[in-house]
């Protein structure tokens, strides 16, 4: 610990920057503190984070929505009264899976863990999902299903630093993680960033400055992309036979499934030049090691994954890093950027609709019966598998009859963001727990203001699976409470028996032997042993051992130690181009907001930096729609419409056009995009959709 302040980390991203706190009369001052991750850097989202903390319209005391439809104050003992009395009526009337949880990739651990504990032991509910869904779980079943584990990162993040080659899909870090392009230096500067984007987004910039590559297809072509890599990996024999024979389960219908894939046919569909396909190839297998070079890596983010191909597209891009030896090598590797604060801890422990602590399926007999023991329930009590968010979102108002949120604002970030409105308005119960006046608790029946990052205990997982501790600075403010008291007062008020620990470093000493035996196994790990070691303790870290830094060295998680390639075939978007719907719309982030804005749209310098929603075209698509710079653009799909200022670039591609999604009201980009999900990780197509533009009237 530093002696002035009290170390911990950023609440925003998966990064997790280090940062010390120094309270004083004037609030709470922000220091970087070198880590390996951020390397004493912060982003400007980072360096603000403080002012979330005294925000003026913050939420400080619990509300209830009065006669009046007001929300107006009420006391603690009013508000979990009222919301344990219709719990209880509405399950009587309903059954159990009237009520369902909406959990969130922010959330600590602990809170992540009791949140699942308390649906499946105290509400006895099979619906509990989280807005982790929305953002890597893709990337996660593709990881399940060829590693048999889902470490975002299977090797510490400083690896990029050694690398001679990254090849990246879908991700503007550039922009959403600043300070990790400080590990992009090398590669970068040896002419091996390879960016995949169909913007010239700030990390495409960085690749082509540094005589990298940028390639830029259609939206929605990530995975015939892929398979034209593929494609070209075998036709130039650069292959790594004598790996993929060592360590891998279907190479050879892998290798065949790719023979059609010829670079002109890829080139034609994602219009990305056959040249730079094979330049492309040429770069990443030297770079391998087993080819003698310094490593090579294959990453992915949202813009790969939010798909309804999603799953396949990231078994392409892992394919692709197998048939070149380098899941397991030095340097190397296939590896997803996470991208919530806690979306690798939020997944593990009980938080998803099916899964237990520990990352185990909730169809396991031998975790059910394992967890069940931990939390003293008989393991016939623990309800089964439920359904992914999106699909949790379509029961409100019919099967599911009340919600509770947790530290999500899902009018803003769900995708058809105006049909999940409408159904949130025909709940019968609304609870959210949150801390400032999202517009998911403005809709709220109780709003139960939550402490935050800076006053609580706890700990977070970063990208990289390594745990980490969070740490109280200062003391709440009003009447805010930790989720985990909220929990337990509300266990208690419904009549369970199941014991619920508010210390944060007790609930983790449960979850730690929950999760034991598990894929992602804490149970070496306590606070105290984080706050005494400074070593890197990235899971599984079984009790007695060191943790484990790099996965995949000797053996990949399945059980016969080998990794599995399957074939797979692109989907295309759900969304068809047509007449009335003629392109493109790409969302994603901005440096300066993050996720639905609700907090860093309050941050002043934040809100100066991005004060709302734009739309990206090209020069040629604004002159074919009489479109000037700023002029308000209207942007329509099969679902809505949202209005935002023209920003004319040249660096998107003509047929797309892009919008931030952080921002809601007539600006909302989610207004527009589609629900429609990935079959097998549940995640819905957020990075492509067909719409029209037209210039909007002036107010
Ligand atoms: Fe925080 Fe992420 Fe910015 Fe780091 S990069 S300061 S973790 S928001």
């Amino acid at each position: 610990m530093t002696p002035a302040g009290t170390d911990t980390h950023c609440p925003y991203c998966a990064l997790q920057c280090a940062m010390t706190l120094t309270p004083s009369e004037e609030g709470v001052g922000v220091a970087a503190r070198s880590f390996p991750t951020n390397k004493g850097g912060l982003c400007q989202k980072g360096w603000t984070s403080a002012e979330v903390l005294t925000l003026t319209d913050r939420i400080t005391t619990p509300l209830l929505r009065g006669t009046s439809g007001e929300l107006e104050p009420v006391s603690w003992a009013q508000a979990v009264a009222f919301v344990a009395d219709r719990v209880r009526t509405l399950q009587a009337e309903h059954g159990r899976d009237a009520i369902g949880v909406f959990g969130g990739g922010g959330l600590t651990n602990e809170k992540a863990y009791q949140l699942g504990k308390f649906t499946r032991t105290v509400l006895r509910s099979r619906h509990i999902d989280y807005n982790g869904r929305f953002c890597m779980s893709s990337a996660a079943a593709a990881g399940n299903r060829a590693f048999g584990i889902d470490r975002g990162l299977p090797f510490p993040l400083a690896d990029l630093s050694e690398a001679e080659a990254v090849l990246l899909l879908g991700s503007n870090v550039a922009d959403t993680m600043p300070p990790l392009v400080q590990h992009l230096a090398g590669v970068r500067e040896r002419g091996g960033l390879l960016v995949v984007d169909p913007r010239r987004s700030a990390t495409a910039a960085l690749a082509e400055d540094g005589a990298g590559i940028h390639l830029q297809p259609l939206p929605g072509t990530d995975q015939a992309l892929l398979l034209g890599l593929l494609h070209l990996v075998v036709a130039e024999g650069l292959a790594d036979e004598e790996y993929l024979a060592a360590r891998v389960t279907g190479w050879d219908d892998v290798r065949r499934s790719v023979a059609l894939w010829w670079p002109t046919r890829v080139a034609s569909i994602t219009g990305v030049p056959e040249e730079v396909l094979r330049r492309t190839v040429q770069v990443l297998a030297a770079a391998s090691p087993t080819r003698g070079g310094g490593g090579a890596m294959v990453l992915t983010g949202r813009g790969a994954e939010q798909h309804t191909d999603g799953t396949d597209t990231v078994t392409a891009a892992i394919n692709l890093a197998l048939a070149l030896g380098l899941p397991g090598s030095r340097a190397s590797g296939y590896g997803c950027l996470t991208g919530q604060g806690n979306g690798q801890g939020g997944r593990e422990h009980g938080q998803k609709a099916d899964q237990l602590p520990g990352y185990r399926s909730i169809e396991d007999p031998a975790a059910r019966a394992h967890v069940a023991r931990v939390w003293g329930v008989e393991e016939a009590t623990i309800p089964g598998k439920g359904v992914p968010a999106v699909q949790l979102l379509d029961k409100l108002g019919g099967e599911v009859r009340a919600l509770f949120v947790h530290g999500a604002n899902l009018l803003v970030s769900a995708p058809d963001a105006t049909a999940v409105r409408r159904r949130v308005e025909s709940l019968d119960l609304l609870v959210v727990c949150d801390f400032v006046p999202s517009e998911t608790a403005l809709l709220a029946d109780v709003v139960l203001p939550v402490t935050q990052w800076a006053e609580e205990e706890g700990t977070m997982t970063s990208l990289e699976g390594r745990i980490l501790r969070r740490r109280k600075a200062i003391d709440p403010p009003g009447k805010a409470r930790s989720e985990l008291e909220i929990l337990a007062d509300l266990a208690g008020l419904l009549g369970s028996e199941v014991h619920f620990d508010t210390e944060p470093a007790l609930v983790f000493d449960e979850l730690a032997r929950a999760s034991a035996g598990g894929v992602a196994d804490y149970s070496g790990l306590s606070h105290a042993r984080l706050d005494a070691e400074t070593g890197p303790l990235h899971w599984p870290v079984p009790a007695g051992s060191g943790g484990t830094p790099r996965l995949f060295r000797d053996r990949f998680g399945h059980a016969d130690g080998r990794a599995r390639m399957v074939p797979v075939s692109p989907g295309g978007p759900a969304d068809d181009l047509r007449p009335d719907a003629p392109l493109y719309l790409v969302t994603g982030r901005v440096l300066a907001q993050y996720q639905s804005g609700a907090q860093t749209r309050r941050v002043a310098a934040l809100d100066r930096s991005a004060p709302g929603p734009f739309v990206e075209l090209h020069p040629n698509l604004a002159a074919r729609y009489g479109i000037d710079d700023g002029d308000d653009v209207r942007v329509t799909s099969a679902r809505g419409a949202a209005v935002a200022r023209a920003r004319i670039t040249t660096a998107i591609r003509p047929d797309t056009v892009f919008m931030p999604f952080h921002w809601s009201g007539a600006g909302m980009a989610n207004a527009v995009t589609n629900d429609a999900t990935d079959p097998v990780s549940g995640m819905p197509e957020f990075k492509v959709c067909a719409v029209e533009i037209a210039r909007a009237a002036q107010p």
